[in-house]
């Protein structure tokens, strides 16, 4: 058996599945606001449930968690969850919870569960997308999560947008202090944003809601969902013309909006490194396992 922590931003989630996939223990708590010795007190009560619940004792846990832990110093950074930035959660769940403790972002989690048996269970490497409030990304090569020194795999959102117009220069400023991120063009704030901006109406404040009005043919929603499709697919191309993945998984509150992946296989092409008439063999698929991936993820860690 596995177990696996989902920290989010309002939840805590704890998972344990079986060898085969199944959820043998599913478990939300609210995550404790701006409070870190009461969110590690969370998850310690989450595992303990699970495990006094099935009679188990897991040798060691998994969890996903919003941004990145400095490989040097073990502290989180970048983690919109603030009360965890400058913390070592690694070494503080060790000491509470006595056992090995493996940590990863919600990105690695996402594409580490949809590579082991979701959506790209066959694929030998496998981008895993987040587009949700920010935008994140993941590795899995041959079933292995992707870590390198910086601590800093995936972490795509943070580059500029290639192939910018120039009325997209410089772009939006991001909350990382460049403008013009991936992040700052396609995350769903920044999607609601660039259609405020470019029909100063404000009333639409959720992507659900210029999902809404593109179905019903408002010509502005369709053009700023269009330019969304157009922007990812240049975002894309790097990555399929740098690493070349068998699978792109887009998960995410933004992916699931309709027609974003014939959209985006129709606009890959113009800028993938391939000879005209060539078929994109990348797989760009949306995951098996929808929001449960970041809690399935963790327990795989
Ligand atoms: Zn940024």
């Amino acid at each position: 058996m596995q177990i696996g922590i989902d920290l989010g931003g309002t939840k805590v989630e704890a998972a344990v599945l079986s060898v085969d996939g199944h959820f043998l223990f599913r478990e939300r708590l609210a995550t404790p606001q701006g409070d870190y010795s009461a969110t590690l007190a969370t998850i310690a009560t989450l595992i303990q449930r699970a495990e006094s619940e099935l009679q188990i004792m897991c040798n060691s846990v998994g969890v996903g968690h919003p941004g990145s832990a400095d490989p040097g110093t073990g502290c989180i950074r970048n983690a919109n969850s603030t009360c965890l930035n400058g913390q070592r959660l690694q070494a503080d769940l060790q000491a509470l919870l006595k056992r090995p403790i493996r940590l990863a972002n919600d990105a690695d989690c996402l594409a580490l569960s949809e590579a082991t048996d979701g959506a790209a269970h066959r694929c030998s490497s496998v981008f895993g997308v987040i587009l949700g409030t920010g935008v994140g990304g993941g590795w899995v090569i041959h079933g292995q999560l992707l870590q390198g020194p910086n601590g800093l795999s995936g972490e795509w959102g943070h580059n500029p947008l290639p192939i910018a117009t120039a009325d997209e220069r410089p772009g939006p400023r991001c909350y990382c202090g460049k403008y013009g991120c991936i992040e700052a063009w396609l995350s769903g704030p920044a999607l609601v944003a660039d259609y405020q901006r470019s029909t100063g109406d404000m009333s639409p404040t959720a992507v659900p809601m210029l999902v809404s009005a593109a179905s019903q043919n408002n010509a502005a929603a369709v053009a700023c969902l269009d330019r969304h499709t157009q922007r990812l697919a240049r975002a894309l191309a790097v990555v399929i013309n740098t690493c070349d993945p068998e699978a792109i998984v887009l998960g995410g509150g933004v992916s699931q909006r309709p027609g974003l992946i014939p959209g985006l296989l129709a606009a890959l092409p113009a800028h993938v490194f391939l000879p005209p008439e060539t078929p994109l063999r990348t797989k760009i698929l949306l995951p098996a396992f929808g929001d449960s991936s970041g809690v399935r993820g963790a327990a795989r860690l």
